[in-house]
C-alpha cells in the first residue's frame, strides 16, 4: 500500500513569556495529528493557553532513541507530527537530534517553525560581538571536567555562549574565573522574558562577586556569554586612546599604557603606535 508521507514539524515555543509564541506555531500545533512533548505537565499549560487539543506523547532524552523509528514510520504512513520542547527551540540543548536524523534517513526533511531560543535572545541584548559565536550549551557538572572543557575554549576569539541551571551558576562562574581569568568581559542573562529578567555585565570577577552576594541573582535560568580573546581588539577604538598619549610620551610608553587601558595586546598597540607616530 502506498501513501503520501506526512510532515515532521520542529516547533519553537516561548522561553518564559507565553506571548512569545508565533502565529504559525499555534496554527501548526492545532493541525497536526500528534504533538511530541518533553514533559506533558509543562506542555499542557502552553497548549491549553492556545486552545490546542491535539493528542500528545512524551518524548524525551530517555525514550528518544527507542521512539524515533516508530514516529518516522507514522509520518511515512501519512501522519503529521510536531515536536516541541519545554522551552525554546527543540534540539538546542533539548531532545530531537535522533528524530531529525531518522526522518532524513527515511527521506523526510523536517520543517522548522522558528521562534524563541534563549541563546539567540541573550546574544541580541548582550552587547558582545555576534558575528562569530560558539554555542557550548551545558558544561559538565563535575569541576575537573568542566574546567578541562574551558581550557579547550579559552583561546577562542569568537563569543562563547553557555547554558547553566540555577544550582550550578556560582561554581560554573568560579570555574570560568579560574580558567579564563577575572578580567574577561562577560554577560550573564537571567530569566529572559520573565518577571525577574536581569542582565549582569562587566569583567568576570565583578560579575561573579555581584551574583554571589545576591541570593535573588542565584535564582532562575541563565545564559552566560563570554567575549572571545581577541574580540576586544576589534571593538576598541585604539587610535583615540593612543593619539593623546603619543603627544605626551614615547611610543614604547604610550603603547604599554594603551595596552593596560584597553586590554588590547601590547604588540598590537606598539605596532599601531609606530604607525601613528610616523
Ligand atoms: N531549547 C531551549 C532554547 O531554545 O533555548 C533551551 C533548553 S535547555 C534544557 C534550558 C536552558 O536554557 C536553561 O538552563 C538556561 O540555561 C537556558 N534558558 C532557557 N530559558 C531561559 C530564560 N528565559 N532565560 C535565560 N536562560 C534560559
Amino acid at each position: 500500500m502506498s501513501s503520501i508521507a506526512g510532515e515532521l514539524y520542529i516547533v519553537a515555543t516561548p522561553i518564559g513569556n507565553l506571548q512569545d509564541m508565533t502565529y504559525r506555531a499555534v496554527e501548526v500545533l492545532q493541525q497536526v495529528d500528534l504533538i511530541l512533548v518533553e514533559d506533558t505537565r509543562n506542555a499542557i499549560k502552553l497548549l491549553q493557553h492556545y486552545g490546542i487539543r491535539q493528542p500528545m506523547k512524551a518524548f524525551h532524552e530517555h525514550n528518544e532513541r527507542q521512539l524515533a523509528e516508530g514516529i518516522v514510520q507514522k509520518i511515512r504512513q501519512g501522519s503529521n507530527i510536531a515536536l516541541i520542547s519545554d522551552a525554546g527551540t527543540p534540539l538546542m540543548s533539548d531532545p530531537g537530534f535522533r528524530l531529525v536524523r531518522a526522518a532524513q534517513k527515511a527521506g523526510i526533511q523536517p520543517l522548522t517553525v522558528p521562534g524563541a531560543c534563549a541563546a539567540i535572545a541573550a546574544l541580541s541584548i548582550a552587547g558582545l560581538p555576534t558575528d562569530r559565536f560558539s554555542f557550548e550549551g551545558f558544561l559538565p557538572a563535575k569541576t575537573a571536567a568542566r574546567e578541562q572543557r574551558l581550557q579547550g575554549l579559552k583561546d577562542l576569539s569568537s563569543t562563547l555562549v553557555f547554558y547553566e541551571a540555577r544550582h550550578r551558576i556560582i561554581p560554573f562562574l568560579r570555574s570560568m574565573q579560574s580558567v579564563l581569568g577575572g578580567a574577561r568581559n562577560v554577560v550573564v542573562a537571567r530569566e529572559l522574558t520573565k518577571k525577574f529578567e536581569s542582565v549582569y555585565h562587566g569583567d568576570l570577577q565583578s560579575v561573579v562577586e555581584r551574583i554571589a552576594e545576591d541570593e535573588q541573582a542565584q535564582k532562575g535560568e541563565y545564559v552566560v556569554m563570554v567575549e572571545g580573546v581577541n574580540a576586544r581588539d576589534q571593538t576598541v577604538d585604539l587610535d583615540s586612546v593612543l593619539r593623546p598619549l603619543l603627544h605626551e610620551m614615547s611610543v614604547s610608553k604610550a603603547s604599554k599604557l594603551a595596552a593596560t587601558l584597553t586590554g588590547v595586546s601590547k604588540n598590537k598597540c606598539y605596532q599601531r603606535a609606530l604607525e601613528l607616530d610616523k
